[in-house]
């Protein structure tokens, strides 16, 4: 997870990574790269992430924390719905087999336990 960071006062002009103008007030940097405050928001939701923790891909997307463990959560093999750790848990719990994901109580039901 990372948070981010103002950079108050800055000597040249930055532009912002997303819209491609250049930023006069307040400048978000998140792994080396400039956004304006409203420019900084969740690639899937839309949410402006101003002040919240958010995650960024490889690809330097940004996502909400929700949408980012959505995005690159295994998914699962029986129902397709990507496998997710429950509330108050940071473990997702899965089932792995024959190098296939599944959820627990998936994996119980589309596959025959020997
Ligand atoms: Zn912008
Ligand atoms: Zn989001
Ligand atoms: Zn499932």
């Amino acid at each position: 997870m990372t948070f981010w960071q103002y950079s108050g006062v800055h000597p040249a002009p930055e532009v912002c990574i997303s819209c491609g103008h250049s930023i006069k007030d307040m400048v978000v940097q998140a792994h080396g790269k400039s956004y304006h405050t409203s420019c900084f928001r969740c690639v899937i939701c839309r949410q402006s992430l101003e002040g919240l923790p958010f995650n960024v891909d490889t690809d330097s997307r940004i996502y909400c924390v929700s949408d980012y463990h959505k995005v690159q959560a295994p998914r699962c093999a029986a129902c397709q719905m990507p496998i997710l750790p429950s509330e108050g848990c940071t473990e997702s719990i899965r089932v792995v087999s024959f190098g296939r994901n599944y959820h627990a109580e998936c994996y119980g039901s589309d596959v025959n336990l020997v």
